[in-house]
């Protein structure tokens, strides 16, 4: 299938190719059906092509979100979405996504058989979106996050997003159920509930479990996603094999030890494990002085850990209708203006690092002849001002345009 059979030529663009290479002014880049064939200055438009003219705006490779819900799980201080069939296959997240340049997102924690069957029909083409890695379920205790906090207990929530295993049997068995599911990876939740009051360390998972659910997810190929909320778990985690750390959700009120964090993050780059911090999130929560605090201290550690060399990832935690892309946008800006991290390497963090994350940098992640023709095209200079990320022009996904916000 080639919807373009004339090649497209993007002329006199920024170039941002994801790589972390300097920037190029003055680029073409061309697009042959779904593939990107050539990016540069030293490329010669081919007789035929269509050619749009990019002065005054940059290309850079789609945007990836390496952290969202699509949807369907109850909220306290939101509605629920109902589910797939209730929302039409998840479409605001889907396209609300795309409207903001982000062409891939991983969903961390939604209903099993509605966010394969919806990754699937995107893949195909049949659905317009944001294409999907998937982890299903996540791995919970009982009673504990987010089954007995934000979901409040919700049948449908415990039948379709969770998996609550009692014995490492039972947490292998659950894994491989999944696998053969389809699911691209595997989430756990290691919580003491101190986001919403007093750690209760009652209802955090056993790491007997946490053991025999990596075990099993590595056996099968998947990668395992870790959410956790101090530096001690964050460190077992790791060390037990996770391959990346959700949310750093570190409180003020935690006697902190600057050197035991430094210890993590280094750690985890000797390792190779990931970390997407997530911190937009925290702001949109923060209210009270304490939590200022706390992000102020957030903040800072992306900053070390950033500085560490560990692999950063970028992601949103995006849940509720209008915060699909828009949030990640955000996040972007929060690493620059709020955690000091050159732009540059915030968005090799969103779209290269993202990409490697996701076991997908053979095909995406970087704009370069043979990868997927996923590009954002934006007003402006995202390396002198990152808000320009929020100028968008053009969203291009698989070769076609998705988005298109005119001259
Ligand atoms: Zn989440």
């Amino acid at each position: 299938m080639n919807r373009n059979p004339q090649p497209l030529a993007l002329t006199n663009a920024l170039l941002i190719d994801g790589t972390g290479a300097p920037a190029v002014h003055g680029a073409t880049v061309l697009i042959a059906g779904h593939e990107i064939t050539a990016a540069g200055t030293a490329v010669a438009v081919p007789e035929g092509a269509t050619v749009v003219d990019l002065r005054g705006k940059a290309v850079l490779p789609g945007l990836i979100d390496a952290h969202v819900h699509l949807g369907g799980l109850g909220f306290h201080h939101a509605p629920p979405f109902g589910g797939r069939e209730a929302t039409d296959h998840y479409a605001v997240p889907r396209t609300d996504a795309l409207r903001h340049g982000v062409t891939t997102q991983r969903s961390l924690g939604d209903f099993l058989h509605d966010s394969i069957a919806v990754r699937d029909a995107i893949e195909a083409g049949t659905l317009p979106g944001a294409r999907l890695a998937v982890s299903g379920p996540s791995f919970q205790v009982e009673h504990g996050h987010p089954n007995g906090t934000v979901w409040g207990g919700d049948d449908t929530c415990l039948r379709e997003a969770a998996r609550i295993p009692k014995s490492a049997a039972e947490a292998a068995a659950a894994v491989e159920g999944l696998a053969a599911a389809g699911v691209d990876l595997v989430k756990i939740i290691i919580s003491n509930n101190a986001i919403f009051g007093p750690p209760r360390p009652e209802l955090k998972m056993p790491w007997h479990l946490v053991e025999a659910i990596v075990d099993a997810a590595h056996r099968q190929g998947l990668k395992v996603a870790a959410h956790t909320e101090t530096v001690e778990d964050s460190r077992r985690a790791v060390e037990i094999g996770v391959d990346d750390i959700e949310h750093l959700l570190l409180r003020a009120e935690d006697p902190h030890d600057e050197a035991a964090l430094d210890d993590l993050f280094a750690l985890m780059a000797a390792r190779g494990t990931y970390l997407v911090p997530t911190m937009v999130a925290h702001q949109l929560h923060a209210t009270a002085d304490t939590d200022a605090r706390t992000l102020r201290y957030g903040n800072q550690a992306v900053r070390r850990a950033y500085e560490s060399g560990l692999r950063l990832g970028v992601g949103s935690d995006a849940h509720s209708p209008g915060l699909h892309g828009w949030k990640l946008h955000s996040e972007l800006i929060m690493m620059v203006h709020d955690q000091g991290i050159p732009a540059h390497a915030a968005l090799t963090a969103a779209t290269r690092t993202n990409a490697e994350l996701l076991g997908l940098a053979d095909r995406l992640g970087t704009v370069e002849p043979g990868k997927t023709a996923d590009l954002l095209i934006v007003s402006g200079n995202p390396l002198e001002d990152i808000t320009a990320i929020t100028g968008v022009h053009q969203v291009i996904q698989n070769g076609t345009v998705v988005t298109d916000n005119g001259a």
